[in-house]
């Protein structure tokens, strides 16, 4: 057998007897790959911010989660580190597996930002296809390109764009959806977008929702996506 699959399977246990009521503190606390051990050491990352310790031991463990935790707080990588562990665990890599994850972003500045972040944090080491959808290539770029990804970071209008128009697009494996800064995608008038963009993906899947502020209609659009999510927040009481 590959090494690889003994890793995973070594983790995927170390993952079922993770207790997420038992705070964390360092990155080397938590049952994480060699590759995103590397690659946060690369960026010496050894703490993790409140929001990574609350909401990383449940995303790993396949909890949906509506985070909220004010901005410049850690949620990039609250978000970024279950997605590359879960598709790790679950050898979800390279041209066969498809899409397993899709990370939306309200705008292309934060998308950009986002992919930036995979990049460092995942390149020593693994080998997942991820890439940008956000417009400014011809869709018949984005859609070669869109057909190799295993982890997409994409705006809504454009991915919808290619849900609704490209036939051999097809989402069936994947696994994780996330909704980065979701206040910001309702105050955007993004909803409608989002609610036809679910109806594309596999009802059983994780589903990570984060924004920096837990309004009213966030929890609207959690109901929507999310499935008994796990409500965790760093927010200052009031
Ligand atoms: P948010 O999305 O909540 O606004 P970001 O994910 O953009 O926050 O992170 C804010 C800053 O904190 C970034 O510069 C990021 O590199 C840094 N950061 C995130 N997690 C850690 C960590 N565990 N240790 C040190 N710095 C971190
Ligand atoms: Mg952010």
């Amino acid at each position: 057998r590959k090494r690889d699959d003994v890793d995973a399977e070594k983790l995927e246990e170390a993952v079922a007897e993770l207790d997420p009521k038992v705070a964390v503190e360092s990155f080397t606390d938590l049952p994480l790959s060699a590759p995103t051990k590397a690659g946060l050491k690369s960026v010496h990352f050894t703490t993790l911010t409140p929001i990574q310790a609350k909401a990383i031991p449940l995303a790993l463990k396949g909890f949906d989660i509506l985070g909220a935790a004010k901005t410049g707080s850690g949620k990039t990588l609250a978000f970024l580190i279950p997605v590359l562990e879960n598709l790790y665990r679950a050898q979800c890599i390279g041209g066969d597996a498809g899409l397993g994850a899709m990370i939306i972003s309200p705008t292309r500045e934060l998308a950009i930002q986002i992919f930036d972040v995979l990049v460092k944090v995942g390149r020593k080491g693994h080998l997942f296809a991820a890439g940008l959808i956000i417009g400014g290539k011809s869709l018949q770029e984005e859609r070669d390109a869109l057909a190799r990804m295993n982890i997409v970071v994409c705006t809504p209008g454009r991915i919808l764009q290619h849900l609704s128009q490209t036939a051999m697009f097809n989402c069936d494996n994947l696994r994780m959806l996330v909704l980065d800064e979701a206040d910001r995608i309702l105050d955007m008038g993004f909803q409608r977008d989002v609610d036809a963009i679910v109806e594309y993906l596999p009802k059983e899947r994780q589903t990570l929702l984060f924004s920096a502020t837990q309004t009213k209609r966030v929890s609207d659009l959690a109901r929507l996506s999310l499935q008994d999510p796990e409500y965790v927040s760093t927010a200052d009481p009031a």
